[in-house]
């Protein structure tokens, strides 16, 4: 399939090009005709399948043929958790609305609101906001929504991990009730659903399988180790690999602050990002990390959630996430697009609950190897690939078409472009693990259980191939 069979416009298709793609990914291929018929859209996708441009390029088609913004006002707004994702947002925007006379904006909280109200002043086509600043500027009369037609709600099961449920209703209580509604998420609990009813009307349902595709296509290699070695284990890793670029993950804020200042003093020059940071010092630390001044990145969970950085070679779990989702997440950010990745776990006795639950998660023992110099004194013990958790069937959302008849799929996550399809919801939904679509590696594991084999680091180990 191509893009220009997708009903798009020259002007966007032209910018397509420009930017490279191909071929619409499986999400794009199923919600830019969905978006271009004016109804609402529920949408499993995950960061990484192409889900942006998958809502941006029919939201700006559908405002390409409206009125022109009176000022103050904005036509369409797309709502994210984090400020990165808000910024990544827009400048995916700005170029696929480049041959379009399209304005475009952004807004977010921890820099001046002064600029951001100047913008405002003429009217914008497209807003893309973080909601605490949104309502900020709503209240200083900076922003006006009669002319609204359009609202998307981006990562809505992170805007309401984040806390963002007050905020979100508030200002669903300022949007005119007559407009089209978006609402993409990586999952669909039932928080996310009984928004999802709240927001929309007889939505179209979309979702992207097979949901681990993400995983399957990762490379992924545990080591063993005490905590109290980690950050040296991470050191030398880091350094008998050669890795140029690393993602490194951290739970907390201030761990990150201190394994980028260890790293750093052990001439790995790092820098660390996370929620306590300047917008200023998050920004200048992701150009550094993308321009190659910094080799390591070391991040929370939230501050990488909306990095998006092609190619992303290598992330490392400095320790796990509270969630196997959240593992899924993390080491989403490498082998995106289509790219191969490896990810990395460093993991100490004390995690092996968490661990069970990634591995139970992923359907994989995830192989283990040795690093010379830092066997654990306290044993990791062996793990058994535990039956995948039955998946809550989301409550049924307000409908009446039979498209609308659906269920989402939980956990479409993934870059779908290669080996899946997308599908319309109102086909019968596979649990993860279950999928006879997952790669023979997945398979293979999920029929034994037996503990992975070790092997010892080696540097020059070729990487393994990874299906395209
Ligand atoms: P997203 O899931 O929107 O965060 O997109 C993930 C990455 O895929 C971004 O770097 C996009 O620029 C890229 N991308 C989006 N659509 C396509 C496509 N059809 N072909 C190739 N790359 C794409």
């Amino acid at each position: 399939m191509s893009f220009s069979q997708l009903g798009l416009c020259d002007p966007l298709l032209k910018s397509i090009k420009e930017k490279g793609y191909s071929s619409p990914s499986p999400i794009q291929q199923e919600a830019i005709p969905a978006i271009l018929t004016g109804r609402d859209v529920l949408a499993a996708a995950q960061t990484g399948t192409g889900k942006t441009a998958g809502f941006a390029l029919p939201v700006l088609q559908r405002l390409a043929a409206g009125p022109k913004t009176k000022a103050n006002h904005v036509r369409a707004l797309i709502l994210t958790p984090t400020r990165e994702l808000a910024a990544q947002v827009e400048t995916n925007i700005r170029e696929y609305k480049t041959h379009l006379r399209l304005k475009s904006a952004v807004v977010f909280g921890g820099v001046g609101i002064n600029p951001q109200m100047k913008i405002l002043r003429s009217g914008v086509d497209v807003l893309v906001a973080t909601p605490g600043r949104l309502l900020d500027l709503y209240q200083q009369n900076a922003v006006k929504f009669d002319q609204l037609e359009i609202l998307v709600l981006d990562e809505a099961d992170r805007m309401l991990d984040m806390g963002f449920i007050h905020d979100i209703k508030r200002i669903l209580r300022l949007l005119p009730a007559q407009r089209q509604s978006l609402l993409f998420s990586a999952t669909f609990a039932d928080n996310v659903m009984s928004l999802a009813e709240s927001i929309t009307r007889n939505p179209i349902k979309l979702a992207v399988t097979p949901a681990n595709t993400t995983v399957e296509k990762i490379e992924q290699q545990l080591v063993a180790v005490d905590k109290s070695k980690k950050i040296p284990a991470l050191t030398s890793l880091i350094k008998q690999q050669k890795w140029q670029q690393v993602l490194v993950f951290s739970r907390t804020k201030h761990g990150a602050n201190r394994i980028a200042t260890k790293l750093a003093s052990a001439g790995l020059p790092s820098a660390a990002i996370h929620g306590n940071k300047s917008q200023g010092a998050r920004t200048a630390a992701l150009k550094a990390f993308k321009d190659g001044s910094i080799k390591v990145l070391v991040a929370t969970d939230i501050a990488a959630r909306g990095i998006d950085i092609s190619e992303l070679p290598v992330v490392i779990n400095l320790d796990l996430p509270n969630t196997a989702a959240d593992y899924v997440h993390r080491i989403g950010r490498t082998g995106r697009a289509g790219a191969a990745g490896q990810a990395w776990s460093l993991v100490s006795a004390d995690e092996i609950d968490q661990l069970q639950d990634i591995e139970r998660l992923i359907q994989l023992l995830i192989p283990r190897e040795s690093l010379a110099g830092f066997e654990p004194n306290q044993p990791l013990p062996e793990t058994k690939l535990l039956p995948p958790k039955k998946i809550k069937k989301p409550k049924k959302a307000k409908s009446t078409s039979s498209e609308a008849a659906g269920k989402p799929q939980r956990n479409g996550k993934s870059p779908q472009r290669n080996n899946s399809s997308s599908q319309r919801t109102d086909k019968k939904p596979q649990q993860n693990g279950n999928d006879p679509q997952r790669s023979g590696k997945a398979a293979d594991s999920n029929s034994q259980s037996r503990p992975p084999r070790r092997r010892r680091v080696n540097p020059q180990a070729k990487r393994k191939a990874v299906e395209a």
